[in-house]
């Protein structure tokens, strides 16, 4: 039978076992019993040493190493990583997840990329574990870990507010009757039977909810339980001194995340800079960056351009990769945010009616913190990760909050944000100035060309033929006597 732990960390059973093994001191001891579990498990692969974590440090880092490659690399084999599917690694696996949790939450913030990578990973490893299951084994051990969670029987969709209100899960993925989440089988067809004409109830049922909306409601709900947790150590660790193997493991993930998201968004072409082209910046970038009536100014360029000039220089491709960037990935040094991104912000800032800054100076902290820079005068390394790197907002919201800054062109037609504007345009001109370079060269090389059949063509008046041109030659030659045969 499958224990709960295996797929919610955070479940009474899994802090038992925390308690029962929960000595920091003993986290990177090579450890035969989680050596054995590995190396046992179904289709592991044994090639490499390396796939083998000897101790819970190594095990914790797996699973961050895992998550990474899965996401990015295209080589990405399951067999390396078969182990963290396996049951019977539930009780290193769960110290494993403390380890990571503490470690995250006392390095970095609970909005950092870190968190967020752990909170992701932590979904989509219970998502895998339960396509292992069998179809008995996943429905039971989904409705125990459910029952653990929701404690009551008539769940109102307040209840999921918090998830909902985080995007984990949306309410129209839910069935809701009277303000209540229907889960239950008995509760649907008692509500729902003599409503329903012409279809199966049951059939209904377990179309409109069943096991699907069941395992996604588990999943969300472990998800922010983790952001949570994580939420949670980040605050304790202001007041108490973390243990020096947690600080230590946090300085690993530091490493092993910057080093492979470079890697991946570099070295494959995801991540460069680029110049930015203004022709390519959509209508209500324009209009931003001439300056802002007051009423719309303070989101026009807080929100709206700050992320758009960031992304469109930094990052523009940020939607088709859904990766989770930081600033430093791609400008370590932040000399473009310093020295080109954010004096045209503050250009734009100041062609304001009033001027931003005169007006609201405290908007250049909130201009640092949409950047992904905490509420502070200037961008500066080390308090990167204290808030998100703000993505622009949709044309949706645009024409919401800033009606006056959207004049939609026939781009526009094609695009749903302003950064998909740029890059659709970008790419455009790009192909324009292609065919116009394609033209000239054409031209030049049709020039090249006429002229030198204009040659041929004197050539051939000169000598109508080569052989004959021989011939001429010769009878030149004769005629000039040089012919002594
Ligand atoms: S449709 Fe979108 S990109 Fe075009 S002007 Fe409006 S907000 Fe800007």
């Amino acid at each position: 039978m499958v224990s709960v732990a295996f797929l919610n960390p955070l479940s009474d059973k899994a802090e038992q076992i925390v308690r029962d093994i929960g000595d920091l001191s003993k986290i990177y001891d090579k450890n035969s019993d989680l050596i054995h579990a590995v190396d046992t498990s179904k289709s592991q692969s044994m090639s490499d040493n390396q796939n083998i974590p000897e101790n819970y440090v190594e095990l914790a880092i797996k699973r961050m190493e895992w998550y990474i490659k899965k996401k990015n690399d295209k080589n990405y084999n399951y067999k390396d990583y078969a182990f963290l599917f396996n049951r019977e690694i539930t009780r290193f696996d769960v110290v494993a997840f403390f380890i990571l949790a503490q470690a995250i939450g006392i390095k970095f913030n609970s909005n950092s990329r870190e968190s967020k990578l752990f909170v992701d990973l932590q979904g989509n490893i219970i998502e895998e574990r339960l396509e292992e299951l069998s179809i008995s084994e996943r429905r039971d051990v989904c409705q125990k870990i459910l029952d653990e969670l929701i404690l009551q029987d008539n769940v109102k969709w307040t209840f999921l507010e918090e998830i909902l209100s985080s995007k984990k899960i949306s309410l129209h993925e839910l069935i809701l009757d009277k303000g209540e989440i229907i889960l239950d089988k008995e509760d649907f067809l008692e509500r729902f039977s003599d409503k329903i004409s012409h279809r199966n109830p049951e059939r209904m049922y377990e179309l409109l909810i069943g096991d699907p909306v069941k395992e996604l409601i588990m999943i969300k709900m472990i998800m922010q339980k983790t952001e949570d947790y994580v939420k949670k150590v980040n605050e304790m660790s202001q007041k108490v001194e973390p243990h020096p193997y947690l600080l230590e493991v946090g300085e690993k993930i530091s490493k092993i995340l910057s080093e492979n998201i470079k890697y991946y968004t570099t070295s494959h072409g995801g991540m460069k800079g680029f110049k930015l082209n203004s022709e390519a910046f959509p209508p209500c970038i324009k209009l931003t960056l001439n300056g802002v009536e007051s009423g719309n100014r303070n989101d026009a360029i807080v929100l709206l351009l700050t992320s758009f000039l960031s992304y469109a220089r930094l990052y523009p491709s940020i939607f088709r990769d859904n990766v989770s960037v930081k600033i430093s990935d791609v400008d370590p040094e932040l000399k473009i945010t310093q020295n080109e991104i954010l004096p045209l912000i503050y250009d734009a800032a100041q062609r304001c009616n009033p001027p931003l800054f005169d007006d609201d100076p405290q908007e250049k902290l909130n201009i640092t913190a949409k950047l992904g820079f905490g509420v502070h005068e200037l961008p500066e390394i080390k308090n990167e990760g204290e808030s998100k790197w703000y993505t622009p907002m949709s044309c949706d919201k645009i024409k919401i909050h800033l009606p006056a800054l959207c004049k939609p062109d026939k781009t526009c037609k094609k695009i749903g944000n302003p950064l998909s504007y740029y890059k659709s345009k970008s790419w455009q001109l790009n192909k324009q100035g292609d065919n116009k370079e394609k033209s000239s060269k054409d031209k030049d090389k049709n020039n090249v060309d006429k002229s030198k059949s204009d040659q041929d063509n004197v050539n051939k008046v000169i000598n109508p033929s080569p052989d004959k041109s021989v011939k001429n030659t010769k009878e030149a030659d004769t005629l000039n006597g040089s012919d002594f045969n």
